[in-house]
């Protein structure tokens, strides 16, 4: 399909995009707009106008995946709003499922009066000059395949997930235990990414690994990817979780620092669930940092069944550049050496030198100095926050409640998932506009 190459804002503009404004208490209205990618945040309150002429609609809101809602009151957030809504039509067509409207709930509107109780046709003056004119007709009860999200959680998270219903579809990326792949659930009619690890290991230890894998259930962080089961076949686990469409930081350029600094925020939030709930990362590196169109930063592949790492690390070559120097010297390992996994992975991030560094330099490390990112390119905040995470006592590093009070972090702590958002659409349009059709 070309348009999967394209991205969907490119192959969206020749579609018509159905925004269906929902009437509080009272059923819907459904416009048709030709070029929904161009459509302003002021067309679309220009036309609430029009459904609920006596309300002042001052924002509106739509749902995510998980039915919270999330308002709407600038065009940075409608394209964000957009991005999102055509990543699920995207997944939607490729599911075979029927396309479902946008839905929008106007906020702080006053009841809509007789009008459209009943769904009726309803002529309106025509609509903002580049759009076509809003038609607004009746609108039925969706016909919805999707799945409320609490229905989804409950086939999701009851420990059900098996090979029989899940559609393998692209591989996402290698890693030094398995392989990664974009599946379907047929079932829930979701998206996932399947982690798939070949380990010739015995019953007795896959049953122990299932039961270590079982705290993931409990972690409920949207800094934390979600975790919908696991399974043996044969001699391979695949390990079932939530997929992040802008995939993982390891394969960003140079990131802007006001929206490094709202994914650091994210990290750092996440890292701080993680070892509230005494669970070390042990793996904090940049391709287990992941990020949404929706602007979400989410960590992965966290260190909770021991059976399973040291499973694997049999198999394959344990050391990364990543590591604190106490452990690659074999002492031990604490938050401490998270938190320098933390500093060294945004600096490599920021230096984008693809490779890190071999491990003689890695040994240099242990022995001298730690490597400071240049003053000047960097903000100073920035430089100290690497700086402070990067100390070679494990104990002089920041404990979590100083991570969280670094001036770094503070700066940008406001919540906007906005920067992350438009940052990583647009940043996935470049990538697509770059392979160019297949
Ligand atoms: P390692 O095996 O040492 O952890 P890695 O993190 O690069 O290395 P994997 O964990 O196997 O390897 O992941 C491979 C790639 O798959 C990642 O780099 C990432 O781009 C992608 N990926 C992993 N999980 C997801 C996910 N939930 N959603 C989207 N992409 C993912
Ligand atoms: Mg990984």
């Amino acid at each position: 399909m070309l348009w999967l190459a394209l991205g969907p804002f490119h192959a969206m503009e020749n579609q018509v995009l159905v925004i269906r404004i929902k009437i509080p208490n009272s059923g819907a209205v459904d416009w048709t707009v030709h070029s929904g990618p161009q459509l302003l945040f002021r067309d679309v309150l220009d036309v609430i106008g029009q459904v609920l002429p006596e309300a002042t609609t001052t924002a509106f809101e739509y749902e995510d995946e998980d039915g919270d809602r999330i308002t709407v009151r600038s065009d940075e957030e409608m394209k964000a709003m957009l991005s999102y809504y055509y990543s699920t039509v995207m997944e939607q067509q490729v599911n075979g499922q029927l396309i479902e409207p946008l839905q929008i709930f106007p906020r702080a509107c006053k009841p809509p009066g007789e009008r459209n109780i009943h769904g009726l046709k309803v002529n309106t003056r025509a609509g903002p000059s580049q759009h076509d004119s809003p038609v607004v007709s009746d609108s039925r009860p969706s016909n919805s395949l999707k799945k409320s999200s609490a229905e989804l959680r409950k086939i999701l998270a009851n420990g059900q997930m098996n090979e029989q219903d899940i559609r393998y579809r692209d591989t996402l990326g290698h890693g030094n235990g398995g392989t990664v792949y974009k599946a379907y659930h047929v079932p829930s009619g979701k998206i996932l990414a399947v982690k798939v690890i070949l380990l010739d290991i015995t019953l007795e230890l896959q049953k122990q690994i299932m039961s270590e894998l079982e705290i993931l259930y409990k972690c409920d962080s949207s800094y934390i990817i979600g975790f919908y089961g696991a399974f043996f076949v044969e001699n391979r686990i695949s390990i079932c979780t939530e997929f992040m469409d802008g995939g993982s930081l390891d394969v960003y350029r140079k990131i802007p620092e006001h929206v490094l600094g709202r994914i650091a925020i994210a990290v750092v939030k996440g890292l701080t669930y993680l070892w509230s709930l005494k669970i070390l990362h042990r793996d904090v590196k940049p391709s287990n940092m992941l990020v949404n169109t929706r602007g979400q930063v989410k960590l992965c592949d966290f260190g909770v069944s021991t059976q399973l790492v040291n499973s694997i690390a049999k198999t394959y070559v344990g050391t990364n550049a990543y590591m604190a120097p106490e452990r690659i010297s074999g002492e031990q390992y604490g938050i401490h050496s998270d938190v320098w996994s933390l500093g060294i992975s945004f600096m490599e991030i920021q230096k984008n030198q693809g490779s890190l560094m071999p491990l003689q330099l890695l040994q240099c490390i242990v022995d001298e100095d730690s490597p400071v990112l240049p003053v000047g390119e960097f903000s100073e905040p920035f430089v100290h926050f690497i700086t402070q995470c990067m100390r070679k006592q494990p104990k002089e590093r920041p404990a979590p409640e100083d991570l969280m009070g670094h001036p770094f972090i503070m700066q940008f702590n406001d919540g906007n998932a906005t920067v992350v958002s438009m940052w990583v659409c647009r940043a996935l349009e470049e990538r697509r506009s770059q392979q160019g059709p297949p």
